[in-house]
Formats: C-alpha cells, structure tokens, sequence
C-alpha cells in the first residue's frame, strides 16, 4: 500500500511532500529529509510516532 507524508501535516512549517510504495520506504526517505533539512541527525521516539501517526494512504 502506498503511503505519503508532508512536513507540514506533523506541525512543521516546510513544503516537504513525498510519496513511496510501503511504509519503510517511506521512513526511509521522511528520515533522509530530517537529517538534511531538519538537522536531526537521530529522530527521537516521540517525533518518530508523530511521523508514523501522520502517514496517509496515496
Ligand atoms: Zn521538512
């Protein structure tokens, strides 16, 4: 099932939109996208639920 994520839907203020076929690939890509425009280098627990909680279907 694909899935999607947006920046903006866990409250951040970031134009950041992506799409991918499963929910570790799409991990995958929201945790790149933090390292690099977010500087997180870790994403903390709490951060990480609210970024699993905000995934939608595509
Ligand atoms: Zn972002």
């Amino acid at each position: 099932m694909a899935k999607k994520f947006a920046c903006k839907n866990i409250g951040l203020a970031c134009a950041f939109e992506t799409t991918a076929e499963n929910e570790e690939a799409l991990l995958a890509q929201v945790r790149e996208h933090a390292k690099t425009a977010h500087n997180m280098e870790q994403v903390d627990e709490v951060t990480m639920s609210k970024i699993k909680a905000s995934f939608q279907e595509a």
